[in-house]
């Protein structure tokens, strides 16, 4: 086996043990780069200097027994995570050149426990899309298919991992930019509850959305990764101070008796037939771990994209008018006045999704229309909250598909903004309504491209979804199989 393709758990038992060393994992994934990465395009930057670098340090701390979760593992970072003295794009020309002088708080965790950092992923510009095709650094292909998005917005970390370019990621989710990627590139994504992982140097995109969390190549690794990310950061108002379990701790437990709520609202027409059919067959696998299906109703759901695509663009044109070209980022070279310079550094260094989000958003809360879409939207975002608190008082997981559909084609749905936004239909209510969620491979369609099913918990419950997830992973048997690059 190569070590590249290994799990965290693995490559820890053989970093212990003495059998491999963190340089030999660092060496075999930027061969691994080195081999597809033109063609898949999973990076905005490499950092491998710096990467081989905290290999060898990771070996010499190894050599003293000095052996922390994921000393010597190589993650791959989402470019929209602040990294100090590394430039921080957000995948976006405006940012092209700003390099933070701080690291966020989950990259600081990250190097405290030893990762050692690959380079940045490519993602959606600002992270507005549902499948890295409007990075300003160009498309991320999908590992599985290579005429096909690999999901979005945090599309170049699940590449990334699905590829064999890095052992594990991270990424940030806003309406399913985690579990979404996740599931079209055939990894484990998760999503953790608001107020879990601190944001602090995230890149915002709409505050009251945005959670960091883990790709990993299986449910171990998902739990390794949470216990690393999770927890209160001072530093963050919306951080939560409520205590950390071991998420190890809930791997092959039993879920014996445990209601599984199938929200009736989910399975509607429209759904790919394929994606309908291993949903199905997942639902029997989890019968026989001894999980019960309950049918639950979110009646509310109909109204989820609509809230979420008036919330979203409202909070993102208010994060995004900082950047008018004075402190940091893209300055235009052709200013007549400081006003013309706003406009053009503005107009130059946004994309099209970007700007046509930042004219909604701007709408949405212009005086006269803030009550009726802004005001109007909050308050249905509570009732889409209410729904999942009468949820969770007759089960104990939702269980869904991640996505209505496949892995779709490059170039297929860029141009229709509302066929994009669709392929977020199942993961943007939990996003709005704060609670975790998890993406996990439950298969591959007749042509070969991998699927995901995603589990609900409620607030601060990602133990649960470690649990179920694992209990899923052990049982369902889902063939192990490595993208044809
Ligand atoms: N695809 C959704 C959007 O475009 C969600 C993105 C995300 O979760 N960051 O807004």
């Amino acid at each position: 086996m190569e070590l590249n393709t290994l799990t965290i758990h693995e490559l820890q038992e053989q970093l212990k043990s003495g059998q491999t060393t963190a340089l030999q994992v660092a060496e075999a994934v930027y061969n691994r780069i080195g081999s597809v990465e033109e063609r898949v395009h999973s990076y905005i930057r490499l950092m491998k200097e710096e990467a081989l670098a905290a290999a060898s340090k990771a070996d010499e701390d190894i050599k003293k027994g000095f052996i922390k979760p994921l000393t010597g593992i190589p993650v791959a970072l989402k470019d929209i995570v602040c990294t100090k003295g590394i430039p921080t794009t957000c995948g976006s020309h405006i940012l092209h050149n700003f390099v933070p002088p701080y690291d966020a708080t989950a990259v600081e965790k990250l190097r405290e426990a030893g990762a050692v950092f690959v380079g940045k992923a490519n993602m959606d510009e600002f992270a507005m899309g549902s499948s890295t095709e409007t990075s300003f650094f160009g498309v991320t292909r999908n590992p599985w298919d290579l005429e096909r998005i690999p999901g979005g917005s945090s599309g170049g970390s699940a590449a990334a991992v699905a590829a064999d370019e890095c052992i594990a990621s991270i990424g940030s989710d806003t309406g399913g930019s985690i579990r979404q990627p996740a599931a079209l590139c055939g990894v484990v994504g998760l999503k953790p509850t608001y107020g879990r992982v601190s944001r602090f140097g995230l890149i915002a995109f709409a505050s009251s959305l945005d959670q960091i969390g883990p790709f990993t190549k299986d449910v171990e690794d998902c739990a390794i990764m949470l216990n690393v990310l999770a927890g209160y950061d001072p530093r963050e108002s919306t951080s939560v101070p409520a205590e950390v379990p071991d998420y190890r701790q809930f791997l092959g437990r039993d879920i014996t008796g445990w209601k599984i709520g199938i929200p009736r609202e989910y399975f509607i027409e429209g759904i790919d037939p394929e994606v309908a059919a291993a949903v199905k067959k997942a639902i029997t696998v989890i019968e026989k771990c001894g999980g019960r299906c309950v049918d639950i109703s979110l009646p509310h759901t109909e109204y989820c994209l609509a809230v979420y695509y008036i919330i979203a663009p409202a909070e993102a044109s208010s994060n995004l008018a900082r950047y008018d070209g004075v402190k940091y980022g893209l300055r235009t070279a052709e200013a007549r006045d400081l006003l013309d310079m706003y406009k053009k550094s503005r107009t130059q260094g946004f994309g099209m999704e970007v700007k046509r989000r930042i004219m909604i958003g701007t709408y949405a809360l212009s005086s006269g229309y803030y009550d009726a879409y802004y005001k109007k939207a909050s308050q249905v975002r509570a009732l889409i909250r209410n729904d999942f608190a009468a949820a969770f008082k007759q089960c104990d997981i939702i269980l869904t598909p991640t996505t209505p559909t496949p892995a779709f084609k490059i170039g297929e749905k860029v141009d229709d903004p509302l066929q994009m936004y669709l392929s977020d239909l199942f993961t943007i209510s939990s996003n709005l309504a704060g609670i975790p969620g998890m993406s996990v491979p439950c298969g591959f369609t007749a042509a070969g491209l991998p699927l995901g099913i995603q589990f609900l918990a409620g607030h601060f419950e990602e133990g649960k979804l470690i649990q179920i997830a694992s209990a899923y992973e052990k049982n369902a048997s889902i063939e192990k199989r490595r993208p044809n690059l």
